[in-house]
């Protein structure tokens, strides 16, 4: 394993919270860390691994009041210059829609020495705890990720949902449970199939996992009549189908 200097900072993905999808790296960090700063994502089975280090939960929450980029970013650098070493900790993989990009920005922009730590992202190793594979041949050869809002919080403005129904056959999107129904409005109107197979996925590994199968026709209101919510994946594609022999949980 690799020593974790003091006054680094180390940006590790935690998966989607099963701790037994963290990595070997992400462990040993975990360990050596003086602090970690984590995100809301990351469950306490995992934080359970840094028994030694201060927690610090500090994460942007879709539609909640949250720390600012800025703010999170500062802290970040505080700490590696008082000489801790510092895990950023967060849900999934820091790289796909956790901000991970910036806050590397800020890192070197402040000359900190850094290191990242993919983790398992929710879209695809989380899709599998539902028996969802998000390549299978016979049902699709490519796969698309996409967020179900922009940074103001209302759909993504500026898709071509069109050409995302005809690029993929399967289509993951993250934080897209406020926006389901307008998606859907969308893919339709741009050619997918109202019968399109839908799975939502929430809290994905977890033991509280639930799973909702549903079409994209049907998606908004029986997201609404499940009571299900954030952190939710939905994945839109044929491939949905193969839940009925993979589902193994
Ligand atoms: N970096 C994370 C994604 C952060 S964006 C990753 O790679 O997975 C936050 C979104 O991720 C949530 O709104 C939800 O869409 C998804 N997500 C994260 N963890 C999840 C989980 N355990 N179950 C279902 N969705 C999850």
């Amino acid at each position: 394993m690799n020593a974790f200097p003091a006054g680094e900072v180390w940006l590790v993905g935690a998966g989607p919270g099963d701790a037994g999808l963290l990595t070997l790296h992400a462990v040993e960090a975990l360990k050596a860390a003086d602090v970690v700063v984590h995100d809301a994502l990351v469950s306490a089975d995992v934080l359970a691994y840094a028994a030694g280090a201060e927690l610090v939960l500090l994460g942007k929450r879709g539609g909640k009041p949250s720390p600012k980029q800025s703010e999170i970013n500062a802290r970040l650098v505080a700490e590696a210059k008082a000489g801790k070493r510092v895990v950023r900790l967060k849900g999934g993989d820091p790289f796909v829609f956790g901000r991970g990009a910036e806050e590397v920005l800020a890192l070197v922009a402040a000359d900190v020495k850094f290191r990242v730590i993919p983790g398992i992202t929710a879209g695809i190793g989380g899709l599998a705890y539902a028996g969802i594979p998000v390549t299978a041949r016979d049902f699709n050869s490519s796969v698309i990720f996409l967020t179900g809002h922009d940074q103001t919080g209302l759909a993504p403005e500026g898709i071509d949902w069109a050409a995302v129904g005809k690029a993929a056959g399967m289509i993951v999107l993250y934080m897209a449970m406020r926006h389901m129904g307008e998606i859907a409005d969308k893919l339709i109107a741009g050619g997918l199939a109202a019968d399109t197979p839908v799975a939502v996925v929430m809290n994905a590994s977890l033991p509280e996992m639930r799973v909702l199968d549903t079409t994209l026709a049907r998606a908004a209101a029986d997201i609404a009549a499940s009571g299900m919510g954030a952190p939710a994946i939905v994945s839109i594609g044929r491939g949905n189908a193969l839940r009925e022999q993979m589902a193994w949980r």
